[in-house]
């Protein structure tokens, strides 16, 4: 099966789960979209109000601003993954549970696996959680951190950006290092070429002659 139809099988199953209490509220679950190769993906919270009419990830005023950074780096919306913790709304845009976190956390698992992205950005504190558990977003924002084969960069959260000015202020910077997170993910990848790895080994790099890969 191709990555395309592994993420269709997935989205699929979003669509009719039933799996916590937040597919009662839903007019439309929210799998996420973009490049089925990507080599950026990003991971925000929940679908808002505009995302549950919709079905799809960061339409909204958070949205814009994403795709303002997103073009402030060369990128478009289809060059990259889109997607969050929890596909379906939280009621009034609470926080997500931790119970609808983990319940909804297969689908996104599947989603990293199948699209194995070389970077990972996430986007405000509950995608945070599941790469850096523990740490304070305002401490470590922007930084790069090398997670088993990837980079993940945690970043303050557009709909944070659009409430505090230095924040957003903040999120400009640290998109602008996306590109040599990128870079040295890849240099990384190069090393332990031919074959991929999952996000949890810790393999050597082999003798087998770098893979070249192209930026996007
Ligand atoms: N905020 C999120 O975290 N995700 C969306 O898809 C939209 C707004
Ligand atoms: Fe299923 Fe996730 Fe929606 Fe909960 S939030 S019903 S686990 S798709």
């Amino acid at each position: 099966m191709s990555a395309e139809e592994k993420l269709q099988e997935i989205a699929a199953e979003v669509c009719t789960c039933e799996q916590c209490d937040l597919w009662k509220n839903r007019t439309r679950a929210v799998p996420g979209e973009g490049n089925p190769h990507a080599k950026i993906m990003f991971i925000g919270e929940g679908p808002g109000y505009h995302e549950d009419k919709q079905g799809r990830p960061f339409v909204g005023p958070s949205g814009h601003l994403l795709d303002e950074l997103l073009a402030s780096i060369g990128l478009k919306r289809t060059d990259v993954f889109i997607t969050n913790v929890v596909k379906c709304r939280p009621p009034e845009n609470r926080d997500p549970l931790p119970i609808e976190i983990s319940a909804c956390s297969d689908y996104l698992d599947r989603q990293i696996a199948t699209i194995n992205p070389l970077v990972i950005v996430t986007l405000g504190r509950f995608s945070m959680a599941k790469f850096f558990p523990g740490e304070k977003i305002s401490a470590i924002h922007g930084r790069p951190r090398r997670v088993g084969s990837r980079i993940a960069m945690p970043m303050f959260h557009p709909a944070a950006a659009l409430r505090t000015e230095s924040y957003k202020e903040a999120l400009r910077q640290d998109f602008k290092k996306i590109p040599a997170a990128l870079a040295e993910a890849e240099r990384i990848a190069a090393e332990n070429a031919p074959k991929a790895v999952s996000p949890s080994s810790q393999s050597k790099p082999k003798d087998e002659p770098p893979q070249q890969l192209s930026l996007f």
